[in-house]
């Protein structure tokens, strides 16, 4: 039997009609803040980083301030986030960056962005969508990836591929909205381990619903 496949455009209408996410699920209150916080949610539930950034920001939110934190101290306030020896330098290294060529403010371009320390495409288009409310990619988390590869609007084996694809066929007005949508749908039903097919308004047409028996089509 051939499956008709679903269209990017149906998959954006049916998501935005289910899903009226925030634009990050990361509480902050200035770029700055985000930027600290996206690094931290690495390989971290964004109830943990939260958590942990409400403390932090009481006392620390400015570049200035994390430039003053002994190294020791920082990984200790963050310890919790996971890596955080690694999330402490990049946060250095990133504080560092912003008060010497920036004037410790967060550059608004997406070349300027990657180029400090931690800070890839999927981090850049967070803040600058949520930030700045600017468009210049789709930021491919983990959520992002597997739903995409299930519903087959991408084959790509990395963020960048499985990037390139969606920013192909989304229109470029929306990109900054897919990451919120897709993590809403991978978290509530189209989860890694125990995807709930059954209650999905895709199983009918997704070439990977296990209640069609169609799980094998590509591997996630
Ligand atoms: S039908 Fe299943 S595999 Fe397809 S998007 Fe829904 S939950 Fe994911």
């Amino acid at each position: 039997m051939v499956i008709r496949g679903l269209s990017a455009k149906e998959v954006l209408q049916k998501l935005k009609k289910l899903y009226h996410p925030p634009r990050s699920f990361l509480h902050w209150n200035t770029p700055f803040e985000l930027l600290v916080a996206t690094v931290l949610s690495a390989q971290c539930t964004d109830e943990r980083v939260n958590k942990v950034t409400e403390m932090l920001f009481r006392t620390h939110n400015t570049p200035q301030d994390f430039l003053g934190l002994p190294p020791k101290e920082l990984e200790f306030l963050i310890h919790s986030c996971g890596t955080f020896r690694v999330k402490a330098r990049y946060l250095h290294g990133i504080s560092r960056e912003l008060s010497e060529r920036f004037g410790g403010k967060i550059p608004e371009t997406m070349e300027e962005l990657t180029r400090l320390p931690g800070v890839g495409r999927k981090t850049a288009a967070i803040i600058l969508y949520a930030a700045f409310g600017k468009i210049e990619g789709i930021a491919v988390d983990t959520h992002v990836f597997r739903l995409a590869r299930r519903l087959h609007l991408s084959r790509g084996r990395t963020a960048e591929q499985v990037e390139r694809d969606l920013m192909r066929q989304f229109p470029q007005k929306e990109w900054g909205r897919i990451n919120a949508l897709f993590i809403s749908h991978g978290r509530a039903v189209c989860t890694a381990r125990s995807r709930k097919c059954e209650k999905c308004m895709f199983q009918k047409r997704c070439p990977s619903s296990i209640t069609m028996g169609r799980r094998d089509l590509i591997q996630t």
